[in-house]
């Protein structure tokens, strides 16, 4: 059996990976908080533990991962969204999520197993909060329900590596009368008549955010699992609140057992944000014709622990070299197993960029069947041959590489069935086709019919 080894944040170190059960390897990903659509930002840990979800499954067999990833659908930023809109929370949660499913599975991600919804655990997150009530970890104060972190001074702090004190010293956090440590965390909170709210011991209100992770985790994954994973940015607080949280309330558990962390996207540079101009959603790249698939592949060329760069240049690229590979590999029947040495690379802490290379490799040896059940392992060639490629977009820049590149190998090959078969073609269709030695370029003539370069399959 494949050995994975994990870059784990709470150690420190790439570990061999080791399940509690092999039968039911089980991970949990902090998922989106829905008012709005996904930033290209937000499909990042989508795409990589998508990788890695996909990696378990191939290695301990499809029905024996268990994958959870929750919405937070209680939030004030969707009160705020419902108020400034006019429009029922309940109405822009469900359209949110919708819109996530629906942008997320054109990037090739698997749906997971669980997609909890905050709303629907609110009594878990209660009994939780009064367990650790009861077990002297948190206080009630003014309607609210803190976490006391001084409880649990030899816990809190470890995953990121500070201390309490260190904490206090460089965070910028909400100082409240109540608060017996101005770290402790909201577990509960009261609700206005406006805003959403369920009855509770502690009268009407709504759970904090980091709560309702460590409930849901919990009710379907049991108090210790395997891999919880998020983007960095959730590191500190969200991540350091649930461990304390999941571990007060059951000592008994470990609660996650690897921690993986994946780097923040920026775009041409720098960081992505709304006040810098360069904030854009998936789905306003999919609207300008830029594929699902070339997204994703653009994501795989960056290991997940990198801070990765969007730019359009990698995404012509991408769709250049897809089409190259999609052309071979629809010639081929799907099935069989992926390429060992790709498989291998994403064994090693998810290095999709080698997984990459080692695809370019594979795509020169001529292994039709191989290729394509490698690229669908990996969550691309999604349909046998997807529209875009033969579609109206097709780039004739990129078809004249093709044929450059065929010819290189032909020289090599002394063969050169395959290139006057593509000259032929292409002459058929109404293209001049000018061989030079610098390159080939093609010029659509008078009576050029992109239909004809359908058969390019
Ligand atoms: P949020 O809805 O902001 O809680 O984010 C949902 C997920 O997206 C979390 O795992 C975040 O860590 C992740 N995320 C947010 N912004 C970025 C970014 N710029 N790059 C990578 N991941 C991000
Ligand atoms: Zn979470």
């Amino acid at each position: 059996m494949t050995t994975i080894r994990l870059y784990n944040t709470r150690t420190r170190r790439k570990e061999d990976f080791a399940p509690l059960d092999p039968e039911n390897v089980r991970m949990y990903v902090c998922g989106p908080t829905v008012y709005d659509r996904a930033h290209l930002g937000n499909a990042r840990p989508v795409v990589v533990f998508d990788v890695l979800y996909r990696l378990l499954q191939h290695v301990y067999g499809p029905d024996h991962v268990t994958y959870v990833r929750n919405f937070t659908d209680v939030d004030d930023k969707i009160n705020a969204r419902a108020a400034e809109s006019g429009r029922a929370i309940g109405e822009i949660t469900a359209e949110t999520t919708q819109w996530f499913l629906d942008d997320m599975a054109e990037l090739g991600a698997l749906k997971p197993d669980h997609m909890p919804r905050a709303t629907q655990y609110i009594p878990q997150m209660v009994a939780m909060i009064e367990d650790l009530i009861a077990k002297g970890h948190a206080y009630e104060a003014e309607g609210h329900v803190l976490f006391a972190v001084d409880s649990w001074r030899e816990g809190y702090g470890k995953l990121s590596g500070r201390t309490v004190d260190d904490m206090i010293a460089g965070a910028r956090v909400e100082v409240a009368p109540y608060k017996r440590n101005p770290m402790d965390f909201v577990l509960w909170k009261p609700s206005d008549e406006d805003q959403p709210g369920w009855d509770s011991p502690w009268g009407r209100g709504r759970p904090g955010w980091h709560i309702e992770c460590s409930a849901m985790a919990y009710e379907l994954l049991g108090e210790s699992f395997d891999i919880h994973g998020g983007g960095n940015d959730l590191m500190f607080p969200h991540h350091e609140n649930e461990i304390a949280q999941s571990c007060c309330a059951h000592p008994e558990g470990d609660f996650a057992r690897v921690w993986m962390h994946n780097e923040m996207l920026q775009v041409e540079g720098k960081k992505m944000s709304k006040s810098l101009g360069n904030f854009f959603t998936v789905r306003d790249l999919l609207d300008q014709g830029v594929p699902g698939e070339v997204i994703r592949f653009v994501f795989l060329s960056t290991h997940y622990r990198k801070p990765m760069d969007w730019t359009a240049e990698k995404a012509r690229e991408a769709e250049k070299t897809l089409r190259k590979w999609y052309a071979k590999a629809a010639q081929g029947v799907g099935t069989g197993q992926p390429h060992i040495a790709v498989v291998q690379a994403l064994a090693d802490d998810l290095n999709t960029p080698l997984a990459i290379s080692e695809l370019h490799q594979l795509y020169l040896a001529d292994d039709v069947a191989t290729l394509r059940y490698t690229l669908q392992f990996l969550g691309l060639l999604a349909a046998d041959l997807p529209d875009w490629v033969s579609g109206p977009t097709f780039d004739l820049s990129i078809l004249g590489d093709m044929l450059s590149e065929e010819r290189s190998r032909a020289m090599k090959n002394k063969d050169f069935s395959e290139v006057d078969r593509l000259k032929a073609l292409l002459i058929d269709a109404g293209i001049e086709v000018r061989m030079r030695r610098e390159g080939v370029e093609l010029v659509p003539g008078p009576d050029f019919d992109p239909a004809k370069l359908e058969s390019l399959k």
